[in-house]
């Protein structure tokens, strides 16, 4: 089986690719949805060669094979490669480097990866500096000729929606021959395409507005190249095993049919409610990319199609205890974390993320979900310590 999962050859839109998960119809059997293969172990033929390809399921599965050819499509990359979870997605990255590897990484991330980095990468010889990913002269500084081999940008970046210029950055990291790596999830394939931007890989965590319906855990990385670093990622899945179950994969590919549908529904009501909440003297600050306020919007319109996402943030003026307060009293926001799932979600972000966060601590991080956007906005207002 190739390792190349790309299908330019598809015409369609990204709604005709997803609802149709690419027009594929099994030939064995003709059905409209493809099969779960659930075995682990594949006939040798009597040459003893593998005629499939396939020998052992923890390195590849089939089922993945619909799933990644349609992210390949929607990123317009070479090959994607479906892992277990969003962390084991980004984790393989940074695996596929080697010890004295310099490497740039935002100030402020996904908080699990950046203590994963903290935690386990600098324990085994990256050497990681955490920057202003917002300020492109910033990162021109801190490259390392030679020495610097990523650029990790998460765009909009987690909690406060930062975002980075996907298009300078990967100019001035190729020029001193480092690749760049974007955690798109937030943005999703819809409203961003990182790799036609100058990225050289996209990590998705699947878990979220992919999957969608907050019932599977997987994550996935898009890539451009097939060269040794990719090389290194793929060895990476394949001998560790961080896969997803072919269960799973097919619970993901229904969920991605309707991504269109639901993303469009998430930023129209995110939009909505970022203009609202801005005018309300209970809010101090709402953090969100389409509003002309916030500090990376314009680069957000260039970068951005369709929408700003479904995720935002919304400081309130009476600090910690009112966000804490109105994360309590919601009724239709579900306090919990995680996002990009069909029902809204609050949390008191700083509480998630513990000591040494940099997250403000009167900061509510709202995931939209596909609910009425009114019935959203009135919930959030009831909540509101009076
Ligand atoms: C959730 C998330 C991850 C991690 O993904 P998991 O599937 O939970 O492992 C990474 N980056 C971002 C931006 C996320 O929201």
């Amino acid at each position: 089986m190739s390792s190349n999962n790309s299908n330019k050859a598809y015409p369609y839109t990204a709604a005709t690719a997803l609802a149709q998960s690419l027009g594929n119809i099994d030939t064995t059997t003709q059905a409209v949805v493809p099969p779960i293969h659930v075995a682990t172990t594949y006939l040798r033929g009597k040459d003893n060669s593998y005629p499939t390809g396939l020998i052992y399921s923890r390195a590849d599965n089939p089922t993945y094979k619909p799933v990644e050819a349609l992210l390949c499509q929607l990123e317009n990359g070479r090959d994607a490669l479906l892992f277990s979870s969003g962390m084991a997605a980004a984790t393989a990255v940074f695996q596929g480097l080697r010890p004295g590897d310099h490497v740039l990484a935002p100030k402020v991330m996904y908080w699990a990866l950046r203590n994963w980095l903290l935690n386990f990468a600098t324990d085994w010889g990256l050497v990681i500096e955490f920057i202003d990913m917002t300020d492109v002269a910033a990162v021109q500084t801190h490259l390392q000729p030679q020495r610097t081999k990523l650029v990790w940008l998460e765009t909009p970046g987690n909690p406060l929606w930062s975002i980075s210029d996907i298009k300078a950055i990967s100019k001035l990291a190729h020029a001193v021959g480092a690749q760049v790596a974007v955690d798109s999830t937030c943005a999703t394939p819809l409203l961003s395409r990182p790799l036609e931007l100058g990225a050289d890989i996209v990590m998705h965590s699947a878990t979220k507005y992919l999957n969608g319906h907050s019932d599977v855990i997987s994550g996935a990385l898009i890539g451009k190249h097939d060269d040794a670093l990719w090389q290194r990622i793929r060895a990476v899945r394949a001998q560790g095993g961080a896969v997803p179950s072919p269960h799973d994969a097919a619970q993901l590919l229904r969920g991605m049919r309707t991504m269109h549908l639901r993303v469009r529904e998430a930023c129209q009501t995110a939009q909505f409610i970022a203009e609202q909440l801005e005018q309300h003297p209970a809010v101090a600050e709402v953090l969100y990319p389409g509003l002309p306020s916030f500090a990376g919007h314009e680069i957000a319109k260039q970068q951005m199609t369709g929408g700003f996402g479904g995720m935002l943030s919304v400081r309130l003026a009476d600090g910690a205890s009112a966000a804490i307060h109105v994360a309590a009293h919601t009724k239709l926001w579900k306090r919990a974390t995680s996002l990009g799932g069909v029902e809204s979600l609050i949390e008191h972000r700083a509480s998630v993320e513990g000591a040494g966060t940099p997250c403000p601590d009167d900061l509510l991080r709202m995931s939209c979900g596909i609910e009425d956007a009114y019935e959203l906005l009135e919930d959030f207002l009831q909540a509101l310590p009076r």
